[in-house]
């Protein structure tokens, strides 16, 4: 193995192993910022019998599986969606690496991986607190500047449109739903969200992050709604109030980030016949 192939393995290696303990944190802030406790304090603890967890409870995907999904000192159990973060954050930052590491530096990767980690958690604290606490728009919005400064495209211009124009889709329908449906449609968090998406997506994937975003918040109020009628929960959120729109927002966002060349080539191509 020559010294480049033996830098890049080990930078996929390294960044899997952070993107995990990074999931195992997201789960931490998931759980403790909507409730306007801090993060720092106390350490970690299981939330029913309250006993301080030992460093060998906290390994990711590890501690979980040895422990049989349960709390090692009350038996009470653990959450799958704890496993599944971690585990998903860890593919995010591998996959981060793999495709951004040796094109466009470990910085590039390690911000997009911030990013998604910070988008990731945003949808758990909406999909099962309805809010989005600020310091995770504010660290969203620092990841979107040190994006912004290292990549040349899109230009400041067009991030400023794509702000511009994901801020003011969502404003409008923000004020617009009570006069159409006499109630809140949308947070104020889901036009702070796409309004920092616009920077760091530039006008174009910004639109198509709209679009995309919004098609899968309304198929979510669908499934939720035949789940209920069905007398069914979906699983891994119990989704019983208002229903979250920043998850499929979220989803629009990272399918336009990562696809948005692709999926405008194949527009363009549609109308090349005429
Ligand atoms: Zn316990």
């Amino acid at each position: 193995m020559g010294v480049e192939a033996f830098y890049a393995a080990a930078t996929h290696t390294l960044f899997t192993l952070v993107g995990l303990c990074v999931g195992s944190f997201l789960n931490v802030a998931a759980y403790r910022l909507p409730l306007g406790l801090r993060l720092s304090k106390p350490s970690s603890h299981c939330p029913q019998c309250k006993r301080r967890l030992a460093w060998r409870d906290l390994i990711p995907l590890l501690s979980y599986i040895f422990l049989g999904g349960k709390c090692r000192y009350c038996g009470k159990r653990i959450p799958f969606r704890y496993f599944f973060v971690e585990l998903i954050n860890g593919m995010l930052w591998l996959a981060c690496s793999l495709t951004l590491y040796e094109s466009n530096g470990i910085a590039a990767a390690l911000i997009f991986a911030l990013t998604l980690s910070t988008l990731l958690c945003m949808a758990i604290c909406d999909a099962e607190h309805m809010m989005i606490p600020d310091s995770l728009q504010v660290s969203l919005l620092l990841f979107a500047l040190a994006g912004a400064f290292l990549a040349p495209t899109p230009a400041w211009t067009q991030r400023l449109y794509g702000a511009m124009l994901g801020g003011g889709f969502f404003l409008f329908f923000y004020f617009l739903s009570p006069v159409l449906f006499g109630r809140e449609g949308l947070g104020l968090a889901d036009v702070k969200l796409m309004a920092i998406a616009g920077i760091f997506l530039g006008a174009a994937s910004t639109a198509l992050a709209i679009v995309i975003g919004t098609v899968s918040a309304l198929a979510g109020v669908c499934m939720r709604e035949a789940a209920r009628a069905g007398q069914r929960r979906l699983p891994l959120f119990d989704g019983d109030k208002e229903f979250a729109f920043a998850p499929g927002l979220i989803l629009g966002i990272v399918t336009a980030a990562v696809y948005s060349e692709q999926i405008w080539s194949a527009y363009r191509s549609m109308f090349a016949g005429f």
